[in-house]
């Protein structure tokens, strides 16, 4: 637990340290769960945004684009169950003062379970060496399952309580499974209550005529009351996708885990809509396409997982979350929901608008089903960041601290480095940069020794470094070091532009989808 904390420290400090996230309004000791994204940062995140987008909507002949706008008229979140239902169990520690959310509290107890799973799994590997099975093991091993049907039993109960608003159960699930305030120890807890997380504000200037409006909750619902305006104009048939990317606003209760959890955040999602009854095929297959998303960014298989909800929201029949291994464990990274109709129908009713598909085929009229995949572009931010900070041992008994972005992802995807500041090397690296930056997002560093350059841009994630020194200036060739493998080559100015496109191309890596 211990090392993990410590690396999940490290990240923090490492993306304020090389200019990837600060906290907000720092100078006035920042606002709790907001933050700002610096200027490496906003290169990633919109790097991931359009990797989304790209997969997303480029690529499906049926999927388009919108972008809504943050305000909505408040009957939206009347009709989408949001006044009524967007609400958080929270409890209180008498003694500590601190508030949590109780579902998260049991949840974690779990998780402490899960950790003892694992540890069996690895004493066992080591024992069985190359004829392990694991699946095997994990199913038959009495401890393990034991745990296992432990967890079953708690996150069942958890979700039955919740699911019939009895509050009364979740504190007493927390008192018998003697769950501690994580700060302090105390088991002093008050009763579970709910807590609405919606910003609500004020629309209009005076008191008689203003409006109560709410800075939305998710991006979902800006696609909905659009659905039939964007299915006209754009003329499209069923099944087909809306998607969107922007802030949505939520009140979160317990928001300690840096950008895992904020109150203001960027959501990525795209409503799919589908024939009533196709929706368990289309759930399936987006689940799928979202996995082989992840994937393709090559942080490995074995830091995804699905997780399929016990307890489902008001509004859906089926659902799972993509689960990634954060520095602090396995964590909801995005969502796939099979929502019904629910949506379009709710909309209907408090419009008294028809939100209805004439399908030529059925030569009939019906309200859409709904399969969604929602995305917080934070998160995979910090998903792809903290999965990237490494600290590697050297051959020389150095270490060094490299940043290992997928390059695709990288702010920054060369550094042209003069050797040393004279002889005309500066000149020529200059040149580079101008004319690379047609293409790419390049920089260019002259101090220091070069190889202190080298691992102030491992550090920052900078894919690679182009060294310029004596011999360009006699035959056109530069060093090109490679920030994973560290190696450097020797290659011709002319060919550095395909040499890195090559390697930072959207397409490349997509295709691996
Ligand atoms: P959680 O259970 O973690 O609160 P959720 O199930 O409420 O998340 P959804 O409503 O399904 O989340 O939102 C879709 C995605 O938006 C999540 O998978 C997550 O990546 C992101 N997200 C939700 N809330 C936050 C938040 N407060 N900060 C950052 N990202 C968030």
């Amino acid at each position: 637990m211990a090392k993990q904390e410590d690396q999940f420290k490290k990240v923090i400090s490492h993306a304020k340290e090389y200019g990837y996230i600060f906290q907000s309004s720092e100078i006035y000791d920042g606002l709790s769960a907001v933050y700002d994204y610096a200027q490496n940062g906003v290169e990633l995140k919109k790097n991931i945004r359009e990797y989304w987008w790209k997969a997303m909507v480029q690529m499906h002949e049926n999927i388009v684009g919108i972008d809504a706008s943050i305000l909505m008229h408040p009957t939206t979140w009347k009709a989408s169950g949001h006044v009524d239902a967007f609400n958080d169990p929270l409890i209180d520690n008498k003694d500590s003062k601190k508030r949590y959310r109780a579902d998260v509290l049991v949840e974690d107890y779990c998780a402490k379970i899960e950790t003892k799973i694992e540890k069996e799994v690895k004493k066992a590997q080591k024992r069985f060496g190359d004829s392990f099975d694991k699946e095997q093991f994990v199913a038959t091993n009495p401890r393990v399952v034991g745990y296992q049907e432990k967890i079953n039993t708690i996150l069942s109960r958890l979700g039955k309580s919740l699911e019939n608003e009895d509050l009364a159960d979740v504190k007493t699930l927390i008192e018998e499974l003697e769950i501690a305030d994580p700060l302090t120890g105390s088991k002093n807890w008050t009763d579970v209550k709910q807590f609405n997380l919606m910003f609500g504000t004020q629309l209009g200037a005076s008191a008689d005529s203003s409006m109560k409006v709410y800075l939305r909750p998710e991006t979902a619902q800006g696609i909905f009351v659009n659905f039939l305006n964007v299915q006209k104009t754009g003329r499209m048939k069923i099944p087909f996708g809306i998607a969107q990317t922007g802030k949505a606003f939520r009140n979160e209760i317990v928001a300690r885990q840096f950008i895992f959890r904020m109150r203001e955040f960027e959501q990525m999602e795209m409503q799919f809509f589908v024939k009533p009854g196709t929706q368990r095929k289309w759930y399936e297959q987006w689940k799928e396409t979202r996995l082989k998303w992840h994937l393709s960014l090559g942080m490995g298989k074995d830091n995804y997982r699905f997780h399929d909800h016990e307890k489902m929201a008001h509004y859906a029949d089926a659902a799972a979350d993509i689960e990634f291994k954060f520095p602090f464990g396995f964590k909801e990274l995005e969502g796939i929901h099979s929502r019904t109709d629910f949506d379009l129908k709710a909309h209907e009713e408090h419009s008294g608008k028809k939100l209805q598909y004439f399908d030529h085929e059925e030569n009939k009229s019906y309200v859409p089903y709904v399969v969604e995949t929602s995305i917080g572009l934070d998160r995979m931010f910090l998903a792809v960041f903290s999965k990237a900070l490494q600290e590697e041992e050297l051959e020389n008994n150095t270490t060094r601290t490299v940043l290992k972005l997928p390059a695709v992802l990288a702010p920054t995807k060369a550094a042209v480095l003069p050797l040393i500041k004279r002889d005309g090397l500066p000149e020529v690296a200059r040149k580079i940069v101008e004319d690379l930056k047609w293409d790419f997002n390049v920089s260019y560093d002259e101090k220091d020794a070069v190889g202190r350059r080298y691992r102030r841009q491992d550090a920052a994630g900078t894919p690679f470094c182009i060294t310029v020194d004596h011999d360009t200036l006699e035959d056109n060739t530069v060093t090109i070091r490679h920030r994973d493998t560290m190696e450097q080559k020797r290659v011709k100015i002319e060919d550095l532009r395909t040499i890195i496109k090559k390697e930072v191309d959207i397409r490349s890596w997509l295709m691996k989808m």
